[in-house]
């Protein structure tokens, strides 16, 4: 899903208007608006400003995502991601530093 799709559903999810979503950002409506036609994808600063207003984690908003292991800083791929307690990948952590729900280092 490219950026201006995420935006639309993480803006919606969130009950924000074109307009609300703008001035939280201090832009303009016609600068959401360009972003969810796709037109203009916002900087890296900006996407982190919609993180942080939304409380959604950058990396839902990217399209490519970048993860780092929160506990020891490398970079996440898909295979290195820690597994929660029922299994599921838990994108914070990588399994060297998180499997099955427990931290390896406890
Ligand atoms: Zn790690």
């Amino acid at each position: 899903m490219a950026f201006a799709d995420r935006l639309v559903a993480v803006r919606r999810s969130h009950g924000l208007t074109q307009e609300e979503l703008a001035s939280k950002l201090y832009v303009t409506r016609q600068a959401v608006s360009r972003w969810e036609r796709g037109e203009v994808t916002p900087g890296i600063d900006m996407m982190k400003l919609v993180a942080a207003v939304t409380g959604e984690p950058l990396s839902h908003l990217l399209e490519m995502p970048e993860h780092y292991c929160e506990s020891c800083g490398m970079y996440l791929t898909p295979a290195d991601l820690g597994t929660d307690a029922d299994g599921e990948k838990n994108d914070h952590y990588c399994k060297w530093c998180y499997d099955g729900g427990h931290y390896t280092y406890e």
